[in-house]
């Protein structure tokens, strides 16, 4: 039997703290949440392992330092309303739910979406809602939020999504080629919107009307 909250912790230390993740509420959440219950049972010895792994419909769970980077530039504190574009396997959605307040998930692949929602009911997360259509487009009925979350890569930073963050928000979003992006850095300030690039990534396609062609 393998140790995994011991896998964690040794995950935090040298792949999160070790390089430089501080945000002592994104190291806790990521001690806490069990990464293996998201992927296939066959992959879960590799879970905390320091790469992406592949989940369902040739889709990918990012690397755990690449989960914990982008939720620590959302500076979240706990009250927040958050936005997910890419549900995936509802890893990084049950992150969100540990450090914000209500987390709105969408994603474009029914089967997915079906089992990250299943994942998350039986994790205990109420907090968090997932539902299936084309995130690109952003969810209009529940905007404005504080932070949004993109983990596909975009062909440029979709324009609803700007529009859908509150004032003081916060938008992540790896913005490139299909190859290779840019982690991309939105923020809504009483300025107006300042992009900062916070490096180099590397993310599966961003498919919609804001993003690249099926
Ligand atoms: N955050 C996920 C990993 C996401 S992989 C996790 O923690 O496991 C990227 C996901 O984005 C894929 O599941 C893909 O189907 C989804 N996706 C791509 N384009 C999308 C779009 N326009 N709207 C919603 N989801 C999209």
């Amino acid at each position: 039997m393998i140790n995994f909250q011991k896998a964690r912790d040794r995950m935090v230390e040298t792949q999160l703290a070790g390089r430089g993740i501080s945000d002592q509420r994104v190291l806790d959440a990521m001690r806490k949440v069990p990464r293996h219950f998201f992927v296939d049972e066959a992959l879960q010895e590799q879970a905390y392992s320091d790469h992406p792994l592949p989940i369902a419909d040739k889709q990918t769970i990012s690397q755990p330092y690449i989960v914990a980077l982008m939720t620590e530039k959302l500076e979240l504190q706990g009250h927040e309303k958050v936005l997910e574009i890419g549900t995936g396997s509802g890893y990084q959605a049950a992150i969100l739910a540990e450090l914000a307040q209500r987390v709105f998930s969408i994603e474009r692949l029914p089967g997915l979406a079906y089992r990250a929602n299943q994942a998350l009911r039986k994790l205990g997360y109420t907090n968090v809602i997932v539902r299936v259509s084309d995130g690109t487009l952003g969810w209009p009925d529940e905007a404005p939020f504080d932070g949004i979350i993109v983990t596909a890569g975009a062909p440029k930073v979709p324009q609803p999504l700007v529009d859908q963050l509150a004032m003081g928000g916060r938008l992540v979003v790896p913005v490139g080629d299909r190859l290779s992006q840019s982690l991309m850095l939105v923020e809504h300030v009483p300025e107006g919107i300042r992009r900062t690039d916070l490096g180099g990534v590397r993310f599966v396609d961003l498919v919609g009307k804001w993003g690249w062609e099926e």
